[in-house]
């Protein structure tokens, strides 16, 4: 009897193991002594693997989301201070922060304001919560992909590239501002906006409002195309603080004493 079932026990693990059920191969024989030991009926033992898997699964993913998103780490919530930006309501960013609605739309978020004032870090926390509430986000500098397009359109490959993004729900431009002349010039950028307008989502940081955007486009009439499809479905916070980074640095300058 025993025997029997040493022998089934080491079948379940092989079984489980071809099956790629890792959760439940974790959790069965323990389960299964509880199982006997209470009398519990077939279903619900079954039912509790089940649930286990099911479970373990979802973590699984969102950690693996949540390597592919690129965040840059240490930037959440729990360490921003909202107080410092007056003018942005914690209230609306964290209704964004749910995600529904405005990503299904392809609906875009903007952040302005001057170097320091916590634009970045705004963007990644809500990239960060935005996964883990189970959407698929990817974080970048603006020139690092434009770099990245620029590639691909040379091996012409960028309609695919492009296409590639769409799986992240959320694509985070940070500082738009910086891409550089010959950048612009290949218009890539543009191609990016113009393939997610009203399908999927962009976030964009930028230290320049609309009127310096000019050398982020080829021409004229591509900046104005361009900006017409990111303000269309767009949420627009604006940033005009000081640097924290330079606040941060007198306070601590002042709490010293001298
Ligand atoms: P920006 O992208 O607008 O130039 P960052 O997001 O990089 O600014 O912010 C600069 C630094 O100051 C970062 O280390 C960031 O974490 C911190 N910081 C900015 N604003 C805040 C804030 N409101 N609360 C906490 N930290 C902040
Ligand atoms: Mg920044």
């Amino acid at each position: 009897m025993t025997s029997n079932n040493t022998i089934d026990a080491a079948r379940v693990e092989l079984l489980l193991s071809e099956l790629r059920l890792p959760a439940i191969k974790l959790m069965w024989a323990a389960l299964a002594a509880r199982a006997d030991k209470e009398g519990w009926p077939a279903v619900r033992f079954l039912a509790a693997l089940a649930e286990h898997e099911v479970a373990d699964r979802g973590r699984r993913r969102i950690e693996r989301h949540l390597a592919s998103a690129r965040l840059p780490t240490g930037k959440t919530f729990d360490t921003f201070d909202f107080n410092a930006v007056p003018m942005v309501s914690k209230a609306q960013v964290m209704a964004l922060a749910a995600g529904d609605g405005w990503l299904d739309q392809g609906a875009n978020i903007l952040l302005f304001g001057p170097p320091g004032g916590g634009k970045s870090h705004l963007a990644a926390a809500l990239g960060l919560a935005l996964v883990q509430n189970g959407r698929r986000v990817l974080f970048m500098r603006t020139t690092d992909l434009v770099q990245r397009l620029q590639v691909a359109r040379r091996e012409l490959g960028l309609e695919a590239a492009i296409t590639k993004l769409d799986k992240y729900q959320l694509l985070i431009l940070d500082d738009i501002a910086y891409v550089t002349k010959d950048q612009a010039e290949t218009s890539v950028l543009f191609e990016l906006i113009a393939a997610r307008y009203e399908r999927r989502s962009l976030l964009i940081t930028a230290n320049q409002p609309f009127g310096e955007w000019g050398k982020i486009f080829p021409d004229q009439a591509m900046t104005l195309a361009a900006i017409d499809r990111l303000v269309h479905h767009a949420t627009i916070l604006e940033m005009n603080v000081e640097s924290y980074r330079r606040k941060a640095a007198l306070k601590r300058k002042r709490g010293s004493g001298d």
